[in-house]
């Protein structure tokens, strides 16, 4: 389905949606054994949106026999690279044909801007299947520097049965970062999307499965993440977690993989990134406008969001002009309608959470300069004014904890090293970035600053070239993104000969 960004246009073809609603198990859709399901809700309006089924540990068993089944048949496991390459350029195909629809699936019930999932979710989903695809028949096994009379091969293979358990901030796209490498190297997937954002995920399995991928290698379990998740963490024949969503369940994972069969786990968790401006910044309109990208894409619920301006005091009250300026006129509203940046918070508890940090904000002195208050109530959907907090000390709660929200601090600093320490003094690293003329300071806080992404004159998380992961407590064992995804979905084997 496709549309022209027109706002009557997108609301018309969101009505015409056909939503699938139940599990996907061993290539078709299958109702749960128990029958139960769960309202999934349109945060923008507050209204049900679908009935999903909620799948149960029955489910997940039912899931991860499949995928067992259809890893060690072989007909995708054992297939040549060549096959899964076409098989999943094919699949990429049929999610190009079908980007509107996703689209306005992650718009419907994530409350992500229609211009956000048009433009940059659903095309990156689909270059991320395809970067992928593409990798897999380019890749080397190698050969050991060993004696004369032996021959060591030193081969990846698949690691097996592949659980993913995903957030709601960007559904289709993380799950593409999961599903892309793991399904290329050729394991067997089950997915647990998050239960705020099901819909994409089972559309994309139904049209994986369209493509020619065979009966069991992408299941998707819809459900809570006490039972569904809780299940996958803890089941004896999943192979490997792979995870993205808040530190505190991200322990979790590794709990249930102590106390089950030691399945890999890799996490990509949360985050307090500090964009970090020296008093020699190039060109401070266009910072005021990288630090807004970096502080309110997606409402702030990103996992890199920049929510921590860290400014040299000389050009602190220039640049937090123009970024009150720019960011008190981004539009709030609707996220079918084209001109909208700004959407509502995910669900209700998590407005009230929001809500919550700001008035801790205000509580622990720093100085409200924007926003601050629950908008568009009118609506009966979640959402969080665009709010800017001056004079705050990084030792405040609003400093130190993910907000996950549209709530920016701002924190002065006087030299490099000053910087530098505010920068690391959380307990998160997953990334950063920095706006300097000077090559040297460039280089150098980059190389300080303890983060798996930092970004110089740009906010960015790079692209599906480079990995993508946090140092300290924002992620374990892995990255997403590039060659080094790929390798964390393989076992190595050494392969021994004795010649003579
Ligand atoms: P969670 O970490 O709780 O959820 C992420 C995924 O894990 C969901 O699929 C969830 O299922 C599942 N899950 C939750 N609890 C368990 C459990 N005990 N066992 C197994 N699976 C579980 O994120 P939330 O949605 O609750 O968001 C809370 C906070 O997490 C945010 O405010 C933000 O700080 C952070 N976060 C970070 C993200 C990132 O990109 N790094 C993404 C999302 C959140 P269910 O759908 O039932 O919750």
């Amino acid at each position: 389905m496709n549309f022209p960004m027109e706002y009557q246009a997108v609301k018309a073809a969101a009505l015409r949606l056909q939503l699938r609603t139940e599990a996907f198990i061993d290539g078709k859709f299958q109702k749960t054994q128990s029958e139960k399901t769960f309202v999934s809700e349109n945060p923008a309006t507050g209204k049900p949106l679908a009935r999903i089924a909620a799948c149960d540990a029955a489910d997940v068993d039912r899931a991860v026999a499949a995928a067992r089944r259809s890893f060690e048949g072989g007909a995708w496991s054992r297939m040549n690279p060549a096959g899964r390459k076409k098989t999943l350029l094919a699949f990429a195909d049929l999610l190009e044909a079908n980007a509107g629809e996703l689209a306005l699936l992650d718009t419907l019930e994530g409350g992500k801007p229609i211009g956000d999932t048009t433009a940059i979710d659903i095309p990156d989903t689909i270059h991320c299947i395809r970067w992928h695809a593409e990798i897999i028949d380019k890749i080397y096994h190698h050969v050991a520097p060993t004696a004369q009379e032996n021959l060591g091969l030193v081969v990846r293979e698949p690691v097996g049965v592949v659980a993913c358990v995903t957030p709601w901030n960007f559904p289709a796209q993380l799950a593409a970062w999961k599903i892309g490498p793991a399904l290329a190297a050729g394991n067997s997937v089950v997915l647990k999307p998050a239960r705020f954002t099901s819909l994409s995920v089972i559309r994309m399995a139904e049209l994986a499965a369209e493509a020619g991928l065979p009966p069991g290698v992408f299941n998707v379990v819809p459900g809570f993440g006490t039972t569904a998740g809780q299940a996958l963490g803890r089941h004896p024949d999943v192979d490997m977690l792979t995870f993205t969503g808040s530190t505190e369940v991200g322990r979790i994972f590794l709990q249930y993989s102590s106390e089950s069969n030691l399945k890999l786990v890799t996490l990509e968790l949360g985050g307090k990134s500090p964009q970090v401006v020296f008093a020699d910044a190039p060109d401070l309109d266009r910072v005021a406008t990288q630090v807004i990208a970096g502080a309110f894409w997606n409402m702030g619920e990103n996992c890199s969001c920049g929510s921590r301006l860290v400014v040299h005091r000389h050009i602190k009250d220039e640049l937090l002009a123009k970024v009150a300026a720019q960011a008190g006129a981004l539009k709030v509203g609707d996220p079918l309608d084209p001109g909208t940046r700004q959407g509502p918070m995910i669900e209700k508890p998590h407005m009230e959470k929001v809500l919550g940090y700001i008035e801790t904000g205000r509580a622990e002195g720093a100085r409200l300069v924007l926003g601050g208050r629950q908008t568009l109530r009118e609506t009966g959907g979640y959402f969080v004014e665009v709010t800017l907090f001056d004079e705050v000390d990084n030792r405040m709660k609003i400093a130190q904890e993910e907000i996950f929200g549209p709530v920016l601090a701002v924190i002065p600093f006087s030299t490099e090293a000053e910087a530098v320490a505010i920068a690391n003094d959380t307990a998160y690293g997953l990334a950063a970035s920095l706006y300097t003329r000077d090559l040297g300071t460039a280089h150098r806080v980059a190389r300080a600053i303890r983060a798996g992404t930092v970004s110089v004159n740009c906010f960015s998380e790079g692209d599906i070239t480079t990995p993508f992961g946090g140092y300290k407590q924002s992620g374990f064992a892995g990255r997403d993104k590039s060659v080094w995804a790929h390798e964390q979905y393989t076992e190595l084997k050494t392969i021994w000969m004795q010649l003579d």
